[in-house]
């Protein structure tokens, strides 16, 4: 039978009406959400994340101000904008945009986001109350993956999950909320990465496989067993020839794995949306934080 297909565009959506709700809430109290994005990239993958991110606040009615800095300036640039916007009022979160260029590092500019506007939750103050159980934010992607995994009903309890990939932004975290205690949680969790051994003997123990590895149908229907749920977190942008722009493909040979799998995601419209609306969400939740006015979150 035909895999389910974990539908991120239409989960989001629904994210955004819900949002939408909290927003005029808090408009209503004189409140306006305000996402600062941070970009300091002239690449088009760059600027495709940062109006994606501006068309979804204008749905939700989030302000979202946009601030580019030339990447041939220092990192001094990008920590003094920093500063100003830790220093606003008006601002309730801050979100740098990858990719950051070589000379800036990117630890560094997330300690410099005031860890209450850092809605990407990358500041290690954030970081830690996550693995301390008592998140501030949780970060937006693996957030954004509980959401699809719940809203399908996907139940994470004692079941085997491999997460592939252990960046602080997906991989970790993901693997922190998969292993936790509660809803979306408590499932008995294996990280893997570069240097792990014989990568497909994990794959196929999983029953829920995240891959977030960066590296173009690393997985196929060898890699899985009959019936696993795949998350496949990759974007992964290859050439198809200068006329066609290239093409995005996920970390998962999405034909080949829908073989085995009993639910996958698409790239796009699996993870990606789901992203956004949790970044927007949180943004809502700065806002609620800052003024004192209390709304309900999706
Ligand atoms: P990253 O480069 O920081 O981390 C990649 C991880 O994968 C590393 O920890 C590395 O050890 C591991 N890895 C690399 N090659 C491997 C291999 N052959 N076998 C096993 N592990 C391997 O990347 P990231 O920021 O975590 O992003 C991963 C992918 O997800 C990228 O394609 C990125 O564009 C995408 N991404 C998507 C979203 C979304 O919303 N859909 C959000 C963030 C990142």
């Amino acid at each position: 039978p035909a895999p389910t297909l974990l539908d991120g565009n239409a989960i989001a959506d629904r994210t955004h009406d819900d949002l939408a709700s909290s927003v005029d809430a808090l408009r209503d109290a004189g409140v306006t959400p305000t996402v600062a994005l941070v970009s300091m990239t002239e690449s088009g993958a760059g600027r495709t994340h940062v109006s994606m991110r501006q068309q979804a606040c204008s749905e939700v009615g989030i302000r979202c101000w946009v601030c580019e800095i030339d990447p041939r300036q220092p990192a001094a640039s990008l920590f003094d904008r920093l500063a100003e916007l830790n220093d606003d009022p008006a601002v309730h979160g801050v979100s740098v945009q990858s990719p950051l260029p070589d000379h800036v590092d990117r630890r560094a500019a997330a300690r410099r986001i005031h860890p209450s506007k850092d809605v990407a939750a990358t500041h290690p103050e954030n970081l830690g109350r996550l693995f301390a159980g008592a998140p501030r934010y949780t970060p937006p992607t693996p957030a954004g993956i509980r959401r699809l995994l719940d809203a399908y009903g996907i139940d994470t309890a004692g079941k085997r999950a491999v997460v592939v990939g252990r960046s602080e932004t997906v991989g970790r975290p993901m693997a922190t909320l998969l292993s936790g205690r509660g809803p979306g949680g408590d499932a008995t969790t294996t990280v893997c990465h570069s240097r792990t051994e014989n990568l497909a003997r994990v794959t196929r123990s999983a029953e829920i496989l995240v891959v977030a590895a960066g590296r173009p149908e690393l997985v196929d229907a060898e890699m899985l067993s009959e019936g696993v749920v795949v998350v496949d977190v990759g974007i992964n942008r290859v050439d198809a020839g200068a006329a066609a722009g290239g093409q995005v493909v996920g970390d998962v040979d999405f034909e080949s794995a829908a073989e085995k799998a009993a639910a996958i995601t698409p790239v796009p419209s699996g993870v990606g949306p789901l992203t956004v609306a949790m970044l927007l969400s949180n943004t809502v939740d700065a806002a609620s934080r800052h003024s004192g006015v209390d709304v309900d979150l999706p």
